[in-house]
């Protein structure tokens, strides 16, 4: 019998929610046993292949891309599931909410201190994906099924809730396992 499949992107993260997947260390080939991996870092595919039961998406939308990524995951995925604070709430990248993407620009290729441009322009190269306004967290672009809170959720966190959904069992997560005081 074919093997569920799981998919992982990260869309505006610092893959630092993967690392701490990794660190289920030798649960790995537990895991192996029990999954396929569609798109994932694990084996580079750059596209989801095709429906997959889980997935598990770091970061928020910052840009056209992440939502393009997040929309073909939604449609692919049958549990989809914000892992981390970035997909939760957008994160550290969120703070640039707090001002205008004109200024975030200015700042980041004209006028910040470490800024060396002296042809004065903001890239524009139609490869580079056009920003949003601001930072979504991915529950204000797609439906999200499960939040795994976190930066990052620990590795014990990720492998319960992914052997529970994996085995149909409800997400019932400990009160250790979602603290974070
Ligand atoms: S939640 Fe933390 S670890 Fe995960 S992508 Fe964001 S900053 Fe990195």
């Amino acid at each position: 019998m074919a093997k569920p499949r799981v998919a992982t992107t990260s869309l505006c993260g610092c893959f630092g929610c993967h690392m701490s997947f990794l660190d289920i260390d030798e649960r790995i080939l537990q895991l192996v046993e029990l999954i396929d991996f569609d798109r994932s870092p694990i084996n580079d595919f750059k596209e989801i292949q095709g429906p997959v039961e889980i997935g598990l998406v770091e970061g928020g939308c910052a840009n056209e891309e992440n939502v393009k990524v997040l929309e073909e995951f939604r449609r692919n995925c049958k549990v989809l599931i914000s892992m981390g604070d970035c997909a939760i709430n957008g994160g550290i990248p969120a703070l640039r909410n707090m001002v205008s993407l004109k200024d975030c620009y200015r700042e980041a290729f004209l006028d910040g201190p470490t800024v060396y441009n002296p042809a004065g322009k903001v890239p524009d190269d139609v490869e580079i994906p056009l920003l949003l306004d601001k930072v979504y967290p991915c529950h204000e672009v797609v439906k999200i099924d499960y939040h795994l809170p976190g930066c990052p959720p620990s590795a014990d966190t990720l492998w319960e809730a992914l052997t529970a959904l994996l085995a149909g069992k409800p997400l019932n997560l400990s009160y250790e396992l979602v603290k974070y005081d």
